[in-house]
């Protein structure tokens, strides 16, 4: 079984769509929406749920007001400012703020402080007209992204396994932050997209030193090549000069927009396009290597 990720430098490069038609395109995989802060690949795949499990995210402080004494110190020590004197008098913690350090809970003198993981965020085993995918909801303000990147990535290779599936092919988050990391480690290849501006050659030039340090292959896709084809040309030399193979270039479509708008990949909504056969040359590429 071979784990694809792609990814993105920065968001709105496009990474979904081609996710998306890679999918309608592949046989005998597993899908998963990696992008747990962000997800929205259940937007065109429309997954049926079929097992919702809870995510244990970070821990978050609360304080028993009936055994505080008011001292103050655990406002004055918390590095994160998460611990505010309410208008009524008495202190609580601010949950958005809260880091779950739980250095309250170890100084304050009366023991009024308990800290609880939050089980506010989910990941799913769900069923599309593709395959199964497994996906994840974050809650509002959560955080630990990377460690449910982690779960998503670990049951969906569980069932890539158990479905004796040939790829699983990942739709990983933008950037290069803890999230990025936590989904490139231990792939198989990495499908970089990019789009020909300074901040998108930035941005995928910091992924590739990334990916190289976990000295995983790279190909890339060049989304909306003739936007820019001055750094679009920038950007081949480069990846030339760095081994890197570009796998594709996509031209600018409403298309894609438009197949997306209707739940669809572009290889569904426009079979016969020029953009759709290029792609399914692209899959072609990436699954014979
Ligand atoms: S350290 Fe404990 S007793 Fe003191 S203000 Fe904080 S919660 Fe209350
Ligand atoms: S757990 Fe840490 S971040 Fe949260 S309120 Fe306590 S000291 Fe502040």
């Amino acid at each position: 079984m071979i784990e694809i990720t792609i990814l993105s430098g920065k968001g709105g490069t496009g990474k979904t769509g081609l996710t998306a038609a890679f999918a309608a395109i592949a046989n005998n995989f597993v899908l998963a929406d990696i992008d747990v802060d962000a997800p929205d690949l259940h937007l065109i795949m429309q997954p049926k749920c079929i097992e919702r499990n809870v995510f244990h995210g970070a821990r978050i402080a609360s304080i028993n007001t009936g055994t505080c004494t008011n001292c103050g110190l655990c406002k004055k020590e918390c590095r994160f400012n998460a611990i505010h004197y309410k208008s009524e008098g008495g202190l609580e913690v601010n949950p958005f703020e809260c880091e779950g350090c739980r250095l309250c809970e170890r100084i304050c003198p009366v023991q009024a402080i308990t800290s609880e993981h939050s089980s506010n965020n989910y990941w799913f085993i769900s069923e599309t007209r593709f395959g199964t995918m497994l996906h994840a909801k974050m809650g509002l303000a959560e955080e630990n992204s990377g460690k449910l990147v982690t779960v998503v990535r670990k049951n969906a290779k569980k069932e890539a396994f158990r479905q004796n599936a040939d790829f699983l092919i990942n739709d990983g988050p933008p950037g290069v932050g803890c999230a990025a990391i936590a989904s490139v480690t231990g792939s198989d290849q990495v499908i970089l997209v990019t789009e020909p501006s300074k901040s998108g050659f930035h941005d995928a030039v910091r992924l590739i030193e990334l990916v190289n340090k976990f000295k995983i292959p790279i190909h890339v896709v060049i989304n909306k090549w003739d936007i820019n084809p001055e750094i679009t040309k920038q950007m081949e030399s480069f990846f030339l000069t760095q081994g890197i193979q570009l796998i594709g270039k996509i031209p600018f479509n409403e298309d894609m927009v438009n197949a997306i708008v209707n739940q669809k990949s572009i290889v569904e909504y426009k079979p016969e396009s020029e953009i759709a056969k290029s792609i399914k040359k692209m899959w072609i590429r990436i699954s014979n290597q």
